[in-house]
């Protein structure tokens, strides 16, 4: 038997569009070319609200894909690599700030995180097993610098200081949107959440109680992984080699190009960052791939707030100064 009481919060909870519906909201899509995945606990949403919310975010993704992917002729991106090289052009406000960005990874990494290794990148087709020629790559290698991407803040506009320069957002881009779709489901008072894009996570709060735990692939055997890291309040990048590949000869051509040789980079099989946003770490972890354990790991020690694990090219694993200290201090 229900006490009045009993029945009067019953009678409130079964109002229509009552807001009590506290579970795990879940989705995954396929765009910009990877797996999106998203799941948040919703407390103050109704179920139609969350469902909202999750068209939102994937609307978001899928904005910014159409705004800044390569594959797309009619994206904002494209339109800067056909145009560029003749006249200034004007870009939006969010794509002129991603470009300012990716400069300054550039800057920060010496070259080694470069959106102009697409100048000789574009010539790369690994589902086809397409690569360059040595004479193709020598003749295009000039035109990767970052040097030669020129913006302009007042006019808002981009110019490319030679012929044959490309740029792809393809290192920075999906952290980037991991980051504002974090950024809606946070405006809508969500507090648990995690959002990945491919490699790139981002996570708020923990689990309700325990952390999200996110495994580090093993590089080479698919089902197996080589670490698995409880995790709250963070982004978490991997760059791997075993994503977008083929292998001819003793050769893997992957899709991490080193901007000094036009080719893969060979020092890493894998390299995870942790930092604070996925923009951050998205740049960073290709960053780090390319730059290799010695002196990515220096780089990432003199970063705030950065870690980073890396699997060099004999599979073993290097770690940051920040979590070799978190492993040796006493748990509690
Ligand atoms: P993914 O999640 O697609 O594996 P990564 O973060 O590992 O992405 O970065 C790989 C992508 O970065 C490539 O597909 C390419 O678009 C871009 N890229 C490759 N080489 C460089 C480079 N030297 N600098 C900046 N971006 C790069
Ligand atoms: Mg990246």
């Amino acid at each position: 038997m229900l006490t009045r009481i009993g029945t009067l919060l019953l009678a409130l909870l079964l109002l229509p569009g009552s807001p009590v519906h506290a579970e795990w909201s879940k989705a995954d899509r396929a765009i910009m070319g990877t797996a999106i995945h998203l799941e948040f606990w919703s407390e103050k949403q109704s179920q139609a609200q969350a469902q909202n919310l999750i068209d939102d975010v994937v609307a978001e993704f899928q904005r910014i894909d159409a705004l800044m992917s390569t594959y797309k002729e009619d994206s904002e991106l494209s339109k800067v690599n056909r145009l560029a090289a003749t006249e200034p052009v004007v870009v939006s406000e969010e794509l002129f700030g991603l470009l300012e960005q990716a400069l300054r990874y550039s800057v920060l990494s010496d070259g080694a995180f470069d959106i102009t290794y697409a100048s000789v990148g574009y010539m790369y087709d690994y589902r086809e097993r397409v690569k360059p020629s040595d004479e193709e790559i020598a003749a295009k290698l000039g035109a990767i610098n970052y040097r030669h991407v020129v913006l302009d803040p007042g006019q808002h506009s981009v110019r490319f200081a030679r012929q044959g320069v490309r740029v792809d957002l393809g290192g920075i881009a999906k952290g980037y949107a991991v980051d504002r779709a974090i950024g809606l489901l946070q405006a809508q008072g969500i507090a648990h959440a995690l959002v990945s894009a491919g490699g790139d996570t981002r996570i708020i709060g923990d689990k309700r109680g325990r952390p999200w735990v996110t495994a580090i692939r093993h590089p080479r055997q698919r089902e197996d992984f080589a670490a698995l890291l409880p995790l709250s309040d963070t982004a978490i990048s991997t760059s791997g080699d075993y994503e977008r590949y083929f292998i001819e000869g003793d050769v893997r051509y992957h899709h991490i190009i080193s901007p000094k040789t036009g080719k893969s980079a060979q020092a890493s099989r894998s390299a995870t960052v942790l930092g604070p946003d996925a923009t951050t770490t998205d740049a960073l972890s290709t960053t780090v791939f390319i730059l290799g354990p010695k002196d990515g790991l220096a780089l990432v020690n003199r970063l705030e707030g950065i870690d980073a694990v890396v699997i060099d090219s004999d599979g073993r694993m290097h770690y940051s100064d920040g979590l070799l200290r978190q492993q040796s201090e006493p748990p509690g």
